[in-house]
């Protein structure tokens, strides 16, 4: 008998394999007979035998029977459909594309084609990663857990894990490019702190090395900065170039590079950049670079996530949070017998909660009142959007359902539309999940004391927070395989009626309010002379939970609060852009420079110097008085840079591109400058890559040389002094003007 937890698994032609991590650290390595299947659905039966009998789609099948299965959500009944299983798992869109060609528009439909097989074998045998299993008899696979994924207090094996970096030989101001030869390589354990370095005479020896060490350590995840837009296209590239079969994962096969470099996709209306992947067998390869989940949550979010979406590791890292979500609900449609549709896939990639906000931006927002405000509450409503689909049982099968035409369960302000009485949705069952546990989550963060396990529950709960964010988009995307619009408008009136009467009870109460966005609103008690305890924002809170019947938490009292206006120049207008201190002396500042990753860090840092200053103050005339304070730091930064006394890091902006390089002839704004200066230097940024880039000449607006290329930068470099002067006066006044305070034009130096 073998017990451990199942590490990875992925399809191999027609049989599974599976690595499982045992107890004394040791891998096994399992093999099983199974297939995914593909599902064809047609109102002519007599297709089936037409499919079956041709030529070229029997050559993809090992088997097919009819079965019964719902084609949609809102079917009322199984209709017969053909279920063809593959010999080779991974070929399902070449079958559907071949059975495609055969007939007319509309005379067939296709189901479970583009979901990953070991996906589809994780429905079906309800198993999930790392879930702890027995298996008795290798040659035939029983799953026999002994976990499950409801679970907040699961046990999981110590993971030996290392972080691989390469470094080609180049000199100052060089890209790397293949031809490159390999300088040096880093592998940090993190097991044992210790980090291998590799430099050797020649690249054959540095291979040797590497495979070496690698197979010794023998780590289960290998992490890289950038390992599938650079670090293993480049290694294999250059091992191709000595000759070498490169292994560096548990099974014997070397590393080959992928067809594409990669893909361009929309997303949220912008457009981003995915680098192809590269796989390592037996070990999970995570790129920290092409990875959200990771740079939000760590490796303990991406445990919970793998688990709660049964994905695989490589995918669930990569995966956006959307087809995380998208998974859970492909499992509840598996369990009903619910048949997944085959469309492309809606790709998406979240950055931060503002822009997703922005995305989905559908509930009411009361304008903020520009200006400062001191003494005002913020009040935000946990996870609001799912609680409302999972409360109010809204999915795409239940708003305007056909089996309840005379529902008594209406949706508010929109007359027509009504709800599902006798049962219950498909995105409320997904949600369920993710709600109970990110409350338990919660609340295990807050009671525990040991630091180490904080931080766990704390990773959980944010990887779920995540999922729970795209929830609402995917309910209304037309291109989610179970959204629909109609489900999406009925979450935003529920919304309204939530604020509408949040607001309402705040009035109530005698509370102005300030400013309400989405899921959160800002109050200030009306006679501001009265002195308010931390009883009074608790009774309005319970009174709030009452009235709407939804959890929302006072996040706290500010001492002053800055609405600011959201900047002329910003391509996505924030919604939410404010900073303040609240009574305990911390920040919180959204939308601003401070926080914004395309801002170089020179002025982020600034920004920061001067807000924990302001961090200090009590009241509007607190600062008011410090503004002399203000205006010396001020000073000293702007010599700072009169005297180039900056470094050229610190000036780095980073921009996502939106288009290939080859589209940006039209104009000559610094952007473009910097990404047709690369590409005749050798790189050629597609659309979504990240171009980073030191402003040089700004206001040569004929030149060819306005920006420069990070890459390109060198000690000889020299940054435009009065632009980035300039930059640093419209930082500072983000955080001065709301106070109406203005600097003065030869500040004293
Ligand atoms: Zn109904």
């Amino acid at each position: 008998m073998i017990s451990g937890w199942l590490f990875d698994a992925y399809a191999k032609n027609n049989k599974m394999v599976f690595w499982i991590k045992q107890k004394n650290g040791k891998t096994t390595r399992l093999e099983g007979e199974w297939s995914h299947p593909i599902y064809v659905a047609a109102d002519d039966k007599s297709l089936f035998k037409t499919i079956i009998e041709n030529e070229i789609i029997s050559g993809f099948v090992s088997s097919h029977q009819v079965l019964p299965k719902y084609e949609s959500l809102t079917d009322s009944s199984e209709s017969l459909v053909l279920q063809l299983r593959l010999k080779d798992s991974n070929k399902a869109v070449k079958l559907a594309s071949e059975i495609e060609k055969m007939f007319r528009f509309g005379q067939i439909r296709i189901y479970n084609v583009d979901v990953l097989p070991a996906q589809t074998y994780f429905y079906e045998q309800d198993i999930f990663p790392l879930a702890y299993c027995q298996i008795y008899d290798k040659s035939s696979i029983k799953w026999n857990i002994k976990d499950d994924v409801w679970s907040t207090d699961y046990e999981l094996p110590i993971f030996s894990n290392v972080h691989l970096r390469v470094f080609p030989k180049i000199d100052e101001g060089k890209i790397p490019r293949y031809t490159d030869r390999i300088g040096h390589i880093e592998i940090q354990n993190y097991m044992t702190g210790e980090t291998v370095e590799i430099e050797e005479e020649s690249e054959a020896d540095i291979f040797g090395r590497l495979m070496k060490e690698i197979a010794d350590i023998n780590p289960d995840f290998m992490l890289t900065d950038d390992g599938d837009s650079f670090t293993f296209p480049y290694l294999i590239e250059r091992a191709n170039h000595n000759s070498i079969n490169l292994e560096l994962g548990k099974e014997k096969s070397p590393l080959i590079k992928p067809r594409k470099e990669g893909t361009s996709y929309f997303s949220y209306g912008r457009i981003f950049f995915k680098p192809s992947t590269i796989k390592l067998p037996g070990r999970i390869h995570i790129d920290t670079d092409n990875s959200f989940i990771i740079a939000e949550s760590g490796l303990q979010g991406l445990y919970e996530l793998a688990r709660i979406c049964r994905m695989p590791f490589h995918t669930a890292s990569r995966a956006s949070i959307g087809k995380c979500m998208s998974s859970l609900q492909f499992y509840y449609a598996t369990k009903q017998n619910v048949l997944i549709p085959w469309k492309p896939t809606l790709s998406e990639h979240p950055k931060n909660l503002e822009e997703l906000i922005i995305a989905d931006r559908g509930g009411m927002i009361l304008e903020p009142r520009i200006r400062v405000h001191e003494k005002v509450a913020e009040l935000d409503f946990v996870s609001l959007y799912p609680s409302i689909m999972q409360k109010m049982n809204i999915s795409a099968e239940t708003v305007l359902c056909r089996c309840c035409l005379d529902s008594k369960l209406r949706v508010p302000q929109l007359d027509s539309y009504y709800r599902c009485e006798k049962r219950r949705g498909l995105v409320p069952k997904a949600l369920e999940i993710l709600l109970t546990k990110r409350k338990i989550y919660k609340k295990l963060r807050n009671s525990v004391s040991d630091i180490k396990l904080k931080k766990i529950y704390d990773s959980r709960q944010t990887a779920l927070k995540w999922v729970l964010v795209t929830s609402f988009g995917y309910l209304g995307f037309n291109n989610a395989k179970f959204g629909r619009i109609d489900a999406h408008i009925a979450v935003c009136a529920f919304d309204r009626e939530i604020l509408i009467r949040t607001m309402r009870t705040a009035e109530w109460n005698e509370f102005e309010v300030l400013h309400a966005i989405v899921d959160s609103i800002w109050v200030q008690k009306k006679d501001r002379h009265t002195n308010l305890s931390q009883n009074n924002y608790e009774r309005l809170k319970d009174e709030i939970e009452t009235e709407t019947g939804f959890d929302i938490s006072l996040e706290g009292v500010y001492k002053w609060i800055a609405f600011v206006p959201s900047k002329d120049n910003d391509i996505v207008g924030v919604p939410n852009r404010y900073f303040g201190v609240f009574e305990d002396g911390t920040l919180k500042l959204r939308g601003i420079e401070a926080r914004r990753h395309d801002c170089p860090v020179f002025f982020s840092n600034y920004q920061q110097i001067i807000l924990n200053m302001l961090a200090e103050t009590d009241t509007v005339n607190d600062v008011i008085t410090m503004f002399p304070k203000i205006q010396d730091v001020f000073g000293k930064h702007l010599k700072l840079l009169k005297e180039r006394r900056v470094s050229l890091n610190e000036l780095v902006f980073t921009k996502r591109t939106s288009k290939n390089y080859d589209e940006y002839q039209d104009r000559n704004t610094v952007e473009n400058n910097a990404i047709l200066n690369l590409h005749g230097k050798g790189k050629s940024l597609r659309a979504g890559e990240i171009l980073k880039y030191i402003i040089i000449d700004y206001y040569r607006s004929n030149s060819k040389k306005r920006s420069i290329p990070i890459e390109l930068a060198n000690s000889r470099t020299k940054y435009d002094v009065k632009r980035y002067c300039e930059i640093l006066k419209e930082v500072t006044s983000t955080v001065t003007g709301p106070f109406g305070l203005m600097l003065k034009n030869e500040p004293a130096m």
